[in-house]
């Protein structure tokens, strides 16, 4: 499979980290450490911060974007952010179904796909979570879990629309625990799942869509992560939250 037919993307997740000033402040110590990536660089902020990373970030190679939207364009969801919202203020990417929403917010593989599908239709670019519980791990069951939450979030999505829909892999067990897959254990799932990509759509289709690795991804592991012929980027929780950090992946991520 060749890497080259598919941008590395890095992604921050804030998750609930950072005000509007820390947020300008750390874009602005960042700014120059990535200026010469060679990949995508995106940021996905709480949507407090929204407006002041963008501001932070005008004429950088940052993109910003946010952590959910909900599928419904408006209506009565009291706390809930809808997608034609976020495109309405100028943000490309958004996170859908990461865990930390499966576990503790009811996400579910059909609300995920709902999700999916309003951002897509808002023409928002969709990073797409999806991973296993450390329980399904040692059943040995990680690659039906990854299979399935992959078909159901992907209902309804055509091949054409693929080139706004990024995974991320993200282990359960991996994230902010400070414990990582092994370089082989991500490049497997990342396979699998572009294999599941080729049976729904076509293998050469399947060969286009960046496939990120999440959970504990740091400045010393990243190299040899995204030196995986199917990782193809990185989805970052803690380390996204220091500059330094972040610019050693995504030189990593540039080589
Ligand atoms: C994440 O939140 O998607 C993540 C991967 O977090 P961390 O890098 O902290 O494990």
């Amino acid at each position: 499979m060749d890497k080259s037919l598919r941008k590395a993307v890095i992604a921050g997740n804030w998750k609930m980290n950072k005000t509007p000033d820390e947020a300008k402040a750390i874009i602005n110590d960042m700014k120059p450490l990535v200026a010469d990536a060679d990949c995508d660089v995106v940021l996905c902020v709480p949507y407090i911060d929204i407006f002041a990373a963008q501001e932070a970030a005008a004429g950088s190679n940052i993109k910003i974007g946010a952590e959910n939207c909900h599928w419904a364009e408006s209506g009565a969801f009291t706390g809930e952010v809808s997608a034609p919202m976020l495109k309405a203020i100028g943000v490309e990417y958004v996170i859908i179904g990461h865990s930390e929403r499966r576990q503790y917010f009811g996400e579910t593989d059909e609300t995920v796909n709902k999700r999916v599908r309003a951002a897509l239709d808002s023409g928002l670019t969709v990073i797409l979570c999806v991973g296993e519980l450390l329980d399904e791990r040692k059943k040995g069951v990680t690659m039906e879990v990854v299979r399935s939450q992959t078909k159901i979030a992907l209902q309804g999505v055509s091949a054409e629309e693929l080139d706004k829909i990024i995974i991320a892999y993200e282990p359960v067990w991996a994230i902010g625990t400070g414990e990582t897959a092994t370089a082989e254990q991500a490049n497997e799932v990342n396979h699998a799942i572009r294999e599941v990509l080729g049976e729904i759509y076509c293998p050469k289709c399947a060969s286009r869509v960046t496939i990120q690795y999440g959970g504990s991804m740091n400045a010393k592991n990243a190299a040899e992560l995204l030196a995986q012929v199917d990782v193809d980027g990185g989805l970052i929780g803690g380390a996204s939250l220091k500059a330094d950090d972040f610019s050693v992946i995504v030189k990593a991520a540039s080589i």
